[in-house]
């Protein structure tokens, strides 16, 4: 969508400057310069705006504690008993000392109080810290110890002198504002932002405008705004300041759910789509003589729900969501068929250039008998194919293009796109899938395929312009993956496990973790581990292959093609194999230093076995000291295969923002609520979003009008949003 589609449907406004925002206009003050509040002045004030985006007082207000700690509870040092959790300690310092070397700088400080010592230490800001920290006056020191050499420490604490904690004292609850090493020189740490935002707080009474309908705050017994945001900064008890959290983070939500509704209203009753009127001979013969199986009941009633989508003429916007190996990929293929029947043409984009590979593959196959012609476009198709392929796409004569995100290119046109499928690992974001609307006069149906399950409330956000179904059923015959742990000393036994399987002429993966910032040991690691399987499973008796990202891509696939037609049992690779790369005969997957992935990432390689009729197992490698997060994640695993589930604990461990890649999503982080420990009010906010909008389309009752004034604000200062797809 190249012109703001909220602007269309929202704001049918000639002359912007006729709506300034109402909250502009009544009340000045919050957007006052932030140089201009006491205990600012112009050098705070660019440092502020550099490093916060603070520029006047309203960003001020809306820099939110993000802690708070009760000064009533004071701890002691010998109590001091786990590194999970955080304590406040009341102490002198006896010493400060530089430690490290002349490349490591280190700064400890020993605090002692009536039960005992212990040492707090830096490694950043070093300088800073001991300028700052005076040795022989007692501190308020709150931090999470951790275990070192037998002893605790604790690292990088937040320090306060007593003289000033005082003043904070008669507050049980104070707030801990996030804070940089360059606000922190020039005195705003958390206790300098405390102070110029207490300057601030008596100068907004009467100023803040509700935003809120008056309606809600009632249904939902919350404060209003100005109320919320004083109590947040100055609490006057956990109640009264649990109420205020819950009312900004539910204003947060409920305007990103109400923009994601509206798109999706928009998108399904108001955009015209193409109309894939008729089941047709092709779909017909596919579906009679060339599907080598029978469709579970719920890859049926998925495929109903699509067919009920792009029936008629409205748009369709779905998201697939299935755990790996329910069989989406066939899916896909059927409704690409559907649209082939009607006289359009279909893409299907994968994530990386190998699956690409694989889908057209396995579909050239699937399709042989019936007049459809596919083409596979990749980063490495070659000059001449590629044209080939684009004139192909613009006559009309090729069907069903296949490939990764070289789709996506401009030069990619087509003479009648119907649908685009995006098989994609989290990886194709908003604006990517926006991008594919340009391909076609009426814009094609989107069907988005997670390669993992993703939580219902993240779904909600991340997809909440979506429709959402459900493949809850692994097709039959699939026995579960047993998932085991072993440590690195059982290597041997593990080997053993492994040449027993070869022997029933079964195949084995084993992944090594590759990170960015660790390259060059991981691939040492890699070839390292490759060799001693080598060693330990010789040639000619045995055959082993590689394949990781430094390899050419022909050398890869040929690989790839060795171990898929079964010349090779033993597949040493790192998560390039992580994604689709279907070997049926494959029943082990190893898994090396476990600990170093994350959970929806286990749960996807395991996802690679599992896929035959042989009973299949997991084997996750590690030493033998592991982090409480590591630990859980290997549990979780070994519980359970549902990936809905796995996906929970992925949010709840992780937090969304890594989860998803926020940045990738196109759409806003969340700065005051959080979507994994949020739920209830992110459904509360759905389904008020819905409500008003069912109520109100344009939001044009006068009892919505700021919150429609607000929507366009943010819409103004967040330009991408309104290209969302
Ligand atoms: P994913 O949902 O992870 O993309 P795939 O589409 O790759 O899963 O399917 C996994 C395997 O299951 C493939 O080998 C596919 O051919 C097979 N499969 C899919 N649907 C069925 C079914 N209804 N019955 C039997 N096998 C199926
Ligand atoms: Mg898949």
């Amino acid at each position: 969508m190249e012109c703001g589609l909220y602007d269309r449907i929202f704001f049918r406004l000639k002359d912007g400057s006729a709506f300034l925002p109402l909250s502009l206009m009544q009340s000045p003050i919050l957007e006052n310069s932030i140089e201009f509040l006491k205990g600012v002045g112009p050098l705070r004030a660019a440092t502020l705006k550099s490093e916060l985006g603070v520029r006047v007082f309203v960003d001020l207000l809306f820099h939110l504690p993000f802690r708070y700690v009760d000064r009533s509870k004071i701890q002691k040092i010998s109590e001091i008993n786990s590194d999970a959790v955080f304590f406040q300690l009341k102490g002198k310092i006896i010493r400060v000392q530089d430690s490290g070397n002349a490349k490591v700088k280190r700064l400890v400080a020993t605090l002692e109080d009536e039960s005992g010592t212990i040492d707090l230490v830096w490694f950043k800001g070093v300088q800073w810290v001991k300028t700052s920290i005076k040795q022989d006056e007692t501190y308020i020191v709150f931090g999470k110890p951790t275990r070192y050499k037998g002893s605790f420490n604790i690292p990088h604490p937040e320090l306060e002198p007593i003289e000033k904690s005082r003043t904070t004292m008669g507050i049980a609850l104070s707030p801990v504002y996030s804070t940089t090493e360059k606000l922190s020189a020039k005195g705003l740490n958390s206790k300098g932002l405390e102070r110029i935002i207490q300057n601030l707080l008596p100068m907004i009474k009467g100023q803040m405008p509700e935003i809120l309908p008056e309606y809600l705050l009632h249904k939902l017994k919350i404060p209003g705004r100005e109320e919320a945001i004083i109590q947040v900064h100055a609490p006057q008890d956990p109640e009264k300041l649990e109420r205020a959290l819950k009312r900004l983070r539910f204003e947060e939500l409920l305007f990103l759910q109400l923009l994601l509704v509206k798109k999706k209203m928009d998108t399904t009753s108001k955009m015209q789509g193409v109309s894939f009127s008729q089941v047709g001979d092709l779909f017909n013969r596919f579906y009679k003589d060339c599907l080598p199986f029978d469709l579970t009941g719920a890859q049926k009633r998925v495929l109903k729900e699509i067919r009920a989508d792009v029936l008629n003429g409205a748009h369709m916007n779905r998201l697939i969501q299935g755990d790996v190996g329910s069989g989406k990929t066939i899916v896909a293929l059927l409704t690409a068929i559907l649209a082939i029947d009607n006289g359009y043409q279909a893409c299907i984009m994968a994530p990386t250039e190998i699956l690409a590979n694989q889908h057209f593959e396995s579909m050239s196959d699937l399709l042989k008998e019936l007049p459809i012609k596919l083409a596979l476009l990749t980063g490495s198709t070659k000059t001449a194919k590629r044209r080939i392929i684009h004139e192909g796409l613009l006559t009309g004569e090729l069907n069903l293009l296949i490939g990764t995100h070289a789709l996506i290119e401009p030069a990619v046109q087509f003479k009648s796109l119907g649908i685009a499928v995006i098989d994609e690992q989290h990886r194709f974001g908003v604006a990517q899938r926006a991008s594919l609307w340009k391909k076609a006069k009426l814009p094609p149906h989107v069907l988005v395929m997670t390669a993992t399950p993703i939580p219902r409330t993240l779904a909600m956000t991340y997809y909440g312009d979506l429709d959402v179904s459900v493949i809850d059923e692994l097709p039959p015959g699939r026995k579960p993956i047993q998932t085991v742990h072993r440590t690195d000393a059982a290597r041997a036994e593990v080997f053993g496990f492994m040449e027993k399987e070869i022997e029933k002429g079964r195949q084995i993966y084993v992944v090594y973790p590759l990170i960015e910032t660790s390259e060059a040991m991981d691939y040492k690691d890699l070839m390292d581990g490759y060799e001693s399987i080598c060693r330990r499973f010789p040639r000619p008796q045995f055959q082993v292959s590689i394949v990781h990202g430094k390899m050419k891509s022909e050398a890869k696939e040929f690989e790839m093609a060795r171990f898929v037609r079964g010349e090779t049992q033993i597949m040493v690779a790192t998560t390039v194999i992580e994604v689709g790369v279907n070997v049926p005969n494959a029943s082990v997957m190893v898994i090396e230093s476990a600990e170093r992935f994350g959970l929806s990432q286990l749960h996807q390689l395991r996802g690679r076995v599992g896929r035959g009729a042989e009973k299949s197992y997991c084997i996750l490698m590690s030493n033998d000291k592991l982090g409480e997060d590591a630990r859980t994640r290997i549990q979780t695993m070994i519980r359970t295969n549902d990936g809905f589930e796995i996906a929970e604990v992925d949010l709840e461990l992780r937090g969304p923002g890594d989860l998803l890649g926020t940045q990738q999503s196109g759409l806003p982080e969340m700065k005051i609520a959080d979507v994994a420990r949020d739920k209830d009010i992110l459904k509360a906010a759905r389904d008020i979003a819905q409500m008003m909008l069912d109520s109100d389309p344009d939001l044009s009752k006068p009892e919505h009008e700021r919150v429609r004034i607000e929507l366009k604000k943010m819409l103004v200062s967040r330009p991408n949003w309104s290209r969302i797809s």
